[in-house]
Order: structure tokens, then sequence, then C-alpha cells
């Protein structure tokens, strides 16, 4: 199956529907259409297409769905649910219609060893949060509606989730952990030392806007020193930290590789672990046992990433330190979706970065599947799994009345063939056409 090409298009195209739309008519329920007032959101009707049902229910072929404003409000057999009248249709005649993919392992501001990231040393603050932006754009393009940093520099994070939010920038939904904290000599920025150097590190970044906690719990393939198995924080340095955090309401998830590490982890309640490495099979039963989410980020150790890691001009001994890792990785992949751990999708490479022959977000599904998966089970690890993480599954994860119109149009069905997530050619979210291949500009 071939990747249709990324016809990106320009920003200016990007018109919200609500301010773009003359507002005919309200979809009232039901099959009455109500008269249209002054301020009535705009209707947009996405017809023809099969309704993929990622959540269990039934799949609904040549559907309509409707979409007031920025939500769902009525999905149904074409034949049987009424257009109103006025409203903008987007015919949607072979397309498979999914929720828009979420992506739970991202650093939007990446730099990694090697040319690329020695070009970046100099970047100040403005900088790098406008870099974010446009790869936040491309990440949104690409079919991630949704997604949550994991690590990133200075607060760039937080002014790029409110620009995003009042509409100045074009982007997914951002969930962010603010910047990484870790015990002096770690694999992250922030550092810190002691029980209450912990407690404090974690309520200044509550303070600045953190949806989620990330510490550093073991070394990365990145780091010169340190082992990636090693476990450096001590008993009482990881309960207060994440007591702390539990407290305020929020989630802590550890960058982790080390089963040591794991275990001290486990025993005081963390909510997730990034990558996993090394983790063996009696930890990924605790996991299991306590419902704590793995999101594997395996694209970063296969062969895929390859091309990526000469593309930005990794230096041997990293690409060595990837090699020795990928097995290991594999293989505690296999073992978590055998036993049944929580799985959410991550990448650790930009959403949209190409990897074997398509982005790093389908390429990581693609692998699931390949360690044993079902395609469904794929598709939710990057659908509802997610935003049952996050606590969002009220708002996204699925194509459901009363939901965020957040949906991405495939030529193929991802149930019988994940490859189907190669064909991504329409992306709308929030009810906002962000990418529709098949017209040279956004109608609207
Ligand atoms: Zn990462």
């Amino acid at each position: 199956m071939a990747m249709t090409s990324h016809k990106f298009l320009p920003a200016a195209a990007l018109c919200a529907a609500a301010l773009c739309m003359a507002p005919l008519a309200v979809f009232g329920g039901g099959t009455t259409a109500m008269a249209a007032t002054p301020d009535s959101p705009a209707i947009t009707a996405l017809v023809g297409g099969t309704v993929v049902a990622v959540d269990g229910g039934a799949t609904v072929h040549n559907s309509t769905v409707l979409v007031s404003g920025e939500r769902i409000v009525r999905i149904g057999p074409a034949d049987s649910t009424p257009i109103p009248a006025g409203a903008k249709v987007i015919p949607m005649t072979g397309q498979w219609l999914i929720p828009g993919l979420m992506n739970m392992h991202v650093h939007l501001g990446l730099k990694l060893p090697g040319a690329a990231g020695d070009s970046l040393v100099t970047e100040t603050d403005p900088e790098e949060a406008l870099r974010m932006a446009g790869n936040a754009r491309l990440s949104l393009l690409s079919g991630v509606t949704t997604l949550r940093l994991v690590g990133e520099d200075h607060g760039t994070d937080f002014a790029l989730r409110s620009a995003i939010d009042r509409g100045e920038v074009i982007g997914p939904r951002i969930k962010t952990a603010g910047e990484v904290i870790i015990p002096t000599g770690g694999h992250g920025s922030m550092e810190a030392d002691g029980p209450y150097g912990f407690a404090h590190v974690v309520r200044e970044q509550i303070k600045s806007g953190a949806d989620w906690i990330k510490i550093a719990i073991s070394g990365g393939i990145s780091d010169t020193h340190g082992s990636i198995s090693a476990a450096p924080m001590t008993d009482e340095e990881m309960s207060v930290l994440i007591e702390v955090a539990h407290r305020n309401g929020i989630k802590v998830t550890a960058h982790n590789g080390s089963s040591e590490a794991a275990r001290q982890a486990l025993k005081f309640g963390i909510d997730g672990f990034e990558h996993g490495y090394h983790l063996d099979a009696s930890i990924l039963k605790d996991m299991k046992a306590k419902g704590v989410w793995l999101v594997p980020t395996i694209v970063v150790t296969q062969p895929g990433a390859l091309e990526f890691y000469h593309k930005i001009g990794s230096p041997p001994w990293y690409l060595e330190r990837v090699r020795i890792t990928g097995a290991d990785h594999w293989a505690m992949l296999q073992n978590a979706i055998r036993l049944g751990v929580n799985i959410a999708l991550g990448t650790d490479q930009f959403p949209f970065e190409p990897n074997d022959g398509t982005t790093a977000t389908v390429a990581e599904a693609e692998l699931y599947v390949k360690a044993g998966m079902t395609p469904l089970q794929a598709l939710q690890s990057a659908t509802t799994q997610a935003a049952k993480m996050l606590a969002m599954d009220a708002d996204v994860g699925s194509i459901s009345v009363g939901k965020y119109a957040d949906i991405v149009a495939l030529d193929a069905d991802p149930i019988k063939d994940i490859r189907a997530l190669r064909t991504i050619h329409f992306v709308m979210k929030g009810g906002v056409v962000a990418r529709d291949d098949r017209r040279e500009i956004v109608a609207n």
C-alpha cells in the first residue's frame, strides 16, 4: 500500500469553520432541524464514510456524521440521518473514518546527539518555541490530534499549549509534563536531590502548569554516562516525589529501562513507564496487576529509525547503544502485549518523522501488530487507551456523539490491516478541517 504524498496545506488555508461558514441551521437532535439564529454554530456533515468503532461498538457503514461547532452531535446511517439545511457537506464515500490519533511520548523541541543537535546548541527559548510550533502543526497534519509532551525546556511547552488553545498556533491538543525531573546527573534537565528537593521541583512544575510529572529513574540511550539499568534514586526521594504529585491530583510517569528502578517505583505507586527497554516479566506482571501504563516508543530502537539517526548525524557510540538496546526492547514489548499490560502509543520521535516509509506514529502502531497486538488493539493504543490514560475519554479517543470532532480519514479498513494508517489524507480537529489532500485549498 503506497503512502499518499504529504501535500500539506498552507496555514492561510486553514480556517475555523465557525468563523468562515454562514450559520444557516442548528441541528436539534431527533429528525427536526431547528431554525438558525445568528450565533448558531455551523454544521458540517461527513457523508458516506465507514465509521470505525474503536471502542467495541458497531461499525457504521455509509454513515452521516454531523458536527456542530467543535463536537460531534449525531452519527447514523446516511439514509436515515437528515442533513440540516445549510450544512457544509464533505463527501466521504469509500473512506474509513477513525478518531484522531494520539501520540503519548513526544518532545516537540527534540535535540539528540549528533550534527543536527549540535546546530541547536545556541538556540534561544523563543527560537525553540517557534520551532516547536512548526513541529506541532506538522504533527496535526500527520493525523495526530492529541499529544502528550514528556520533557521540554524552560516552559516553552506551556506557552505553546496556550497558543494552540487560543487558536493562535495550529497544532494538536496538548497535555504536557514540563521539564524532566531527575536526580543530579540523570537523564533530563531539572535536577533535584533529597526528598524535599524533589517535593519542591514537583510543586514548581505543577505551579507552572504541568498536566503530568515526568521523572527519569534510569539512564537513557542518549546519555554518555550512567547505565540504563541503574536505579539511582533513594526510596525516600521516590516516595515523596510520587506522594506530592498525587496529593495534587497529578500522575507520574517515569523514563525507565531498568527492572530494579521499576520495582522501586511500583512500590511507591508510579502511574506509568516510558520505553521499558529491559523490563522483565515479573515487572510487567506487576504493572498489569496495578494498571500501570507502558508507553513503548518501540520505533526508536528498531531498524526503521536508522534512516533518521543517519539523517541527524548520530555518532557511532549512539548507534551502538540503539542496537544493543533494540533486542531487549522488542522482547519486552512482546511480553507486555502477551501479559495484557495497558499500552498507550508513543514514539519519542516527532509524530510525523519519516520512519520505514511512513510516519513514526504509524510505524509504531505497525510494530505493535508485529509484536502481537491485533490491528484493533494497536488502533486502541493510539485512541481509546491513550484517552483513558490522560483521563480525556469523555472528550476524545472515539468518534462518538458529544466528543470533539477529531476525525481522520483513510482509504482502507485499519481493522483488517493496520497499514491502512499509511493512507491518512484528511484530518479534522475540533470540527475544523486541517488537511484534505483531495482539495487544492480547503474550501471553507
Ligand atoms: Zn523521550
